[in-house]
């Protein structure tokens, strides 16, 4: 069903406890881990705790958790005391997106160029 865990979604699996991950914050809908392979001094993902493909996905099926996706972002991005940050939400494999469950990077702490690469 739509929203429902995955077995085999690496994410479902850190929402839900199962595989260690370094949480800086938690709520009902959402975790916000450190990411494995920091691209910034501050390198935070955000999850919901349903599994969509996407953010777009996530946007479509539960507007409600993907505002408390933002919401969390800007908690992550205010524990880190940054002053400037980067959200991203990979899209498609052609834009570097990995693990198919919605994720926001928050990135700070370091200038960030754009365009990006
Ligand atoms: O946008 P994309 O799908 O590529 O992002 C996935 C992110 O998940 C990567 O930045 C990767 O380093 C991170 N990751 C993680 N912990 C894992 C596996 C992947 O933080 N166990």
């Amino acid at each position: 069903m739509a929203g429902e865990p995955q077995d085999d979604c690496l994410f479902c699996k850190i929402a839900e406890g199962h595989i260690p991950a370094t949480i800086v914050r938690e709520t009902g809908t959402t975790v916000a881990f450190r990411d494995i392979n920091p691209q910034a001094p501050t390198h935070v993902l955000v999850i919901p705790k349903v599994h969509y493909e996407n953010a777009a996905e996530l946007a479509a099926a539960e507007p409600a958790i993907a505002a408390d996706v933002l919401r969390e972002a800007k908690s992550v991005a205010e524990e880190d005391k940054l002053e400037s940050y980067r959200i991203v939400f990979n899209t498609g494999s052609g834009a570097g997106q990995t693990v198919w469950h919605a994720h926001a990077h928050v990135l700070g702490g370091r200038g960030l160029h754009w365009p990006p690469g």
